[in-house]
C-alpha cells in the first residue's frame, strides 16, 4: 500500500510540473512571437505598439487561449480517470486485506471447531474404555460426546450448505412446514433444565404455514437460536416469537446478550464475518451462520433484518411470505407446546 502511495504522489506531482511546463512554454512562444511582430514592425517603420492591434496577433492569442484550454480540459480527464483508478486499486487493496485477515480467523476458528468436540469424544470413548464408571457416570459421558458429535454434525452441514449457496442456483423443495413445530422440535433441544441456563420467553401463534425446505429453514433457527445462546450469558433471556401481521409471517429470535454495534449490523451477514478478532475474541465459531441464514431466507422469498433489544441485546426479525393453508388443523400437541414451554419458563 505504502509504495502504491508513494506511485500515486509521484504521478500527480509529475502530471502537475509537465502541466505547468506545458503552459509556461506556450506563454514563452507567444511572446516570442509577439517581439518577432513588432521587430517586423520596427523594421516596416510602423509603431511597435500597434502589433496589439493586429488580426494577427489576435490570431496568435486566440490560439494561446485555446492551447491552455485544452491542457486544462484534458488535465480534468486525466485526472478524472486518474481518481478513478486509484479508487477502483484502494478499494481491491482492501478488499484483499480483508480477504486474508478473514481467512485467518476461519482457518484458526474452524481448527479449533473440529478440534475440540472431537477431543471430547476421543476422550469420553478412552474413559469409558480403560475404566469401570458408574452408570451415572458413563451416561454423563455419552450424553457430552453425543452433544460434542451434534456440534459436529451442525458445523459440516454449515460448511457444505455454505459451500452449495456459493454455487449454482440451488433448488429447494416447496413444502408445507407449520413453523411452530419446526421450532419446537428445535427449542426441545434448549431445555431449561440443560446446562444452557438461559430464560426462554417462547410466543409462538399455533397454524402458522411458510412453504419451503424443512432442513434450510431448521438450520435458519438453529443457526439464531444458538447464535442467541452464544452471544448472551447466564441468566439472560432468549426470546422466539411467530406472530402473523398484513399476510406476512414474522419470526423473531431475541436474545438481551451483548449485541451488535451499529456499524457491525450489515456485515455480520457476510460470509466469514466476525466481530472482533479471532486472537482475542472469547466465543468460538466460523462466521458462517448468519451468512447461511440471510441467503436461505432469501431464497424463501423472505427478508432478514437484525435490531437492537431492550434494555440490550439483538433481535433477529424475519418476515416471510405466508402460506395460506384452506383446511387448518386443529391445534395438533405439538402445536401447544408453546404455552407449555411458557408454563415451564414461568415456573
Ligand atoms: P459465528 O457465530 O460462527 O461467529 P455467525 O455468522 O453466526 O458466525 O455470526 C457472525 C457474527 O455476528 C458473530 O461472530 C457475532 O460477533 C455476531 N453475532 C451473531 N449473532 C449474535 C447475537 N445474537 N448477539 C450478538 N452478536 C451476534
Amino acid at each position: 500500500m505504502f509504495v502504491f502511495y508513494v506511485l500515486v504522489v509521484y504521478i500527480l506531482a509529475t502530471f502537475f510540473w509537465w502541466s505547468t511546463l506545458h503552459v509556461q512554454k506556450n506563454k514563452q512562444i507567444f511572446q516570442d512571437q509577439i517581439a518577432l511582430m513588432q521587430l517586423q514592425y520596427e523594421k516596416q517603420g510602423k509603431d511597435p505598439q500597434t502589433v496589439f492591434e493586429s488580426a494577427q496577433y489576435l490570431a496568435i492569442e486566440d490560439k494561446l487561449n485555446k492551447q491552455n484550454m485544452m491542457i486544462c480540459g484534458e488535465g480534468l480527464v486525466f485526472l478524472l480517470l486518474l481518481g478513478m483508478g486509484i479508487f477502483k486499486i484502494h478499494s481491491g487493496f482492501r478488499k484483499e486485506l480483508m480477504l486474508n485477515r478473514q481467512q485467518r480467523n476461519f482457518l484458526l476458528s474452524i481448527t479449533h471447531e473440529l478440534k475440540s468436540p472431537l477431543a471430547g469424544i476421543k476422550l469420553a470413548l478412552q474413559t469409558i474404555t480403560k475404566r469401570k464408571l458408574s452408570e451415572e457416570n458413563q451416561t454423563r459421558l455419552l450424553n457430552n460426546s453425543l452433544k460434542d458429535s451434534e456440534r459436529l454434525q451442525n458445523l459440516v452441514n454449515n460448511l457444505l450448505m455454505a459451500a452449495k449457496l456459493d454455487g449454482e442456483d440451488i433448488v429447494f423443495a416447496k413444502e408445507q412446514h407449520n413453523v411452530g413445530n419446526l421450532l419446537h422440535s428445535i427449542l426441545d433441544k434448549f431445555t431449561p433444565h440443560s446446562s444452557f441456563k438461559r430464560n426462554f420467553q417462547i410466543d409462538i401463534a399455533p397454524n402458522l404455514f411458510v412453504k419451503g425446505d424443512r432442513t434450510a429453514l431448521t438450520s435458519v433457527f438453529l443457526n439464531l437460536i444458538e447464535n442467541a445462546i452464544k452471544y448472551s450469558q447466564e441468566g439472560d433471556t432468549v426470546g422466539v416469537s411467530v406472530f402473523q401481521k398484513n399476510q406476512k409471517l414474522y419470526v423473531e429470535i431475541s436474545d438481551t446478550g451483548i449485541g451488535v454495534p451499529d456499524n457491525e449490523k450489515k456485515k455480520i451477514f457476510k460470509k466469514f464475518y466476525r466481530v472482533g478478532n479471532e486472537d482475542t475474541r472469547k466465543t468460538k465459531g466460523t462466521g458462517l451462520g448468519l451468512f447461511i441464514v440471510k441467503q436461505l431466507v432469501e431464497k424463501h422469498g423472505g427478508r432478514i433484518v437484525l435490531k437492537d433489544n431492550q434494555p440490550k441485546g439483538s433481535i433477529f426479525c424475519m418476515e416471510f411470505p405466508l402460506l395460506k393453508v384452506a383446511n387448518k388443523p386443529a391445534v395438533s400437541p405439538s402445536e401447544n407446546k408453546g404455552i407449555d414451554w411458557e408454563l415451564r419458563n414461568a415456573s
